[in-house]
């Protein structure tokens, strides 16, 4: 082990300045904790992360809150006084919001065509909700939308728009193939309330959660020792000593190797930690000098074989007071275009938008293509479900070893994982863990 400063011994060390992480460091300290946080990167927020120009906010990791009734994470940006405009159909809702679709031929669907299609997919969503119910892990979601679909009798094109639409979903919730998401991967796909997005940026959130904190930026962490009376942290800039560590870093970190764990990390963590996989999503923002779609629209869908890439855009005009139009790569088109430049993919998404409104699309004025996959503290957006895991893999993940090694971070949380709530809750989790009594979310504020 290589000690560039001196060691220093804490109560807690956290690893990873992420939501999970602030959260977990702030009602630590506040308990009374001498909690230092290790952060790999130059900046804390992790996949909360917004990029600011002379006249743009963009958040090019989380951008929604999924539902914000009942909400403690809603709670927690209106106490720190962030500002929130309405977006919902952030989770790729067929209606509910007004939504611009175009057929396979590139017409509009009339608003009763639309509310047809819409009808369908609410369908076809309680029998599935209603089959996956019945099934245990090991069926794909592919597998059990064929199921459904084969039920409703329906012509072949009715049920292949349905599929379509199905399997577009699960790459822009999961950024996974339809066939490689196991049934139960979006069992927590719900919305209660409306969404809404951060025009002042999202990266707020980390500023006021690690207010105040000790947060060592650059430091690598590559390894933990553990054992039952406490840890030793080995980072690039030096190790550290705790009585317990709390690791925060995304599961494509951990499965990696590249932050290793002596001994081991035990069952059933380690199962759980096995089925879980780092996803494929990226966004891509475009900036328009003028609008050349739907008024009074949302978002934009393209069905049929022109849209199997890009298919929908979500008109963010109203958060940034300039046309812009946001798309993602998700899935198999995000791991194809991982080496494409930003302009070859703007292209790409051009085309699709020139196939529905010709001419009439301008040359972008500014191009936002992110890239988590490449991202060595990342290593994609989130984690999935792979087939034959189980949703409670998710909490399974945070089991607490030994007293003295906690996961947290958005993949330890089955109620809703892969979000900003779950990065926050399961930080409180771990907290609550290592004192032995509730945390109140409003601690983080009060
Ligand atoms: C493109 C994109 C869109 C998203 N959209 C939404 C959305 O709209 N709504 C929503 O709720 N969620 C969304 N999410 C998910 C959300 O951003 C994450 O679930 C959440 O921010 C994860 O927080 P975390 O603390 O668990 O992990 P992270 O934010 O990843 O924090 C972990 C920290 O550990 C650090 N780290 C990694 N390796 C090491 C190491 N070896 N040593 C030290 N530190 C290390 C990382 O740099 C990072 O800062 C999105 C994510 C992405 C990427």
């Amino acid at each position: 082990m290589s000690a560039t400063i001196p060691s220093h011994h804490h109560d807690t060390i956290v690893v990873g300045a992420g939501i999970a992480g602030l959260t977990a460091a702030r009602l630590l300290a506040r308990a009374g904790q001498r909690v230092v946080i290790l952060e790999a990167r130059d900046r804390i927020g992790g996949r909360v992360h917004t990029q600011r120009t002379a006249d743009t906010v963009t958040d090019l990791g989380a951008s929604w809150i999924h539902g914000i009734d009942d909400a403690p994470l809603y709670a927690v940006t209106q106490a720190f006084g962030m500002r929130t405009v309405e977006f919902t159909v952030g989770s790729y809702q067929p209606d509910g919001r007004p939504i611009a679709y175009y057929d396979p031929d590139g017409r509009r669907l009339t608003d009763a065509q639309t509310a047809e299609f819409a009808a369908d997919i609410h369908l076809v969503d309680g029998l599935l909700t209603e089959f996956v119910s019945t099934i245990g892990p090991g069926t794909s979601y592919g597998t059990a939308v064929d199921h459904v679909l084969a039920q409703c009798d329906w012509p072949d094109e009715r049920c292949a728009r349905v599929r379509e639409y199905l399997r577009h979903r699960t790459e822009e919730q999961y950024g996974v193939w339809i066939d490689d998401l196991d049934a139960h991967g979006l069992d927590d796909d719900e919305t209660v309330g409306e969404e809404v997005v951060f025009p002042d940026g999202y990266d707020r959130l980390a500023s006021h959660l690690g207010d105040g904190l000790t947060v060592q930026l650059d430091h690598v962490v590559s390894r933990v020792d553990w054992n039952r009376s406490g840890v030793t942290v080995e980072s690039s800039r030096g190790v550290f000593t705790a009585d317990r560590v709390v690791v925060t870093v995304p599961v494509g970190i951990l499965k990696s190797g590249a932050l290793s764990f002596h001994p081991p990390l035990p069952e059933p963590v380690s199962g759980a930690l096995s089925r879980l996989e780092m996803n494929a999503f990226e966004k891509v923002f475009l900036r328009f000098p003028a609008r050349f779609w739907d008024d009074d629209v949302y978002a934009i869908r393209r069905q049929g074989k022109a849209g199997q890439w890009w298919h929908s855009w979500y008109d963010l005009t109203a958060l940034h007071g300039q046309p812009t139009l946001l798309t993602f790569a998700a899935g198999p088109c995000a791991r194809e275009v991982i080496d494409w430049s930003d302009e070859d993919v703007a292209a790409s998404v051009l085309a699709a938008l020139r196939e529905i409104y010709g001419h009439r699309v301008p040359e972008p004025t500014q191009i936002d293509v992110t890239h988590w996959q490449r991202d060595p503290f990342a290593l994609g957006s989130y984690a999935y479900m792979t087939v034959g895991s189980t949703t409670a893999d998710h909490d399974v993940l945070a089991t607490p070893i030994d007293g003295v090694v906690h996961l947290a971070g958005e993949a330890t949380w089955t109620d809703d994982p892969a979000t900003v709530t779950a990065a926050l809750l399961s930080g409180r989790r771990a907290t609550e863990n290592i004192l032995g009594r509730d945390a109140a979310i409003s601690q983080l504020w009060e």
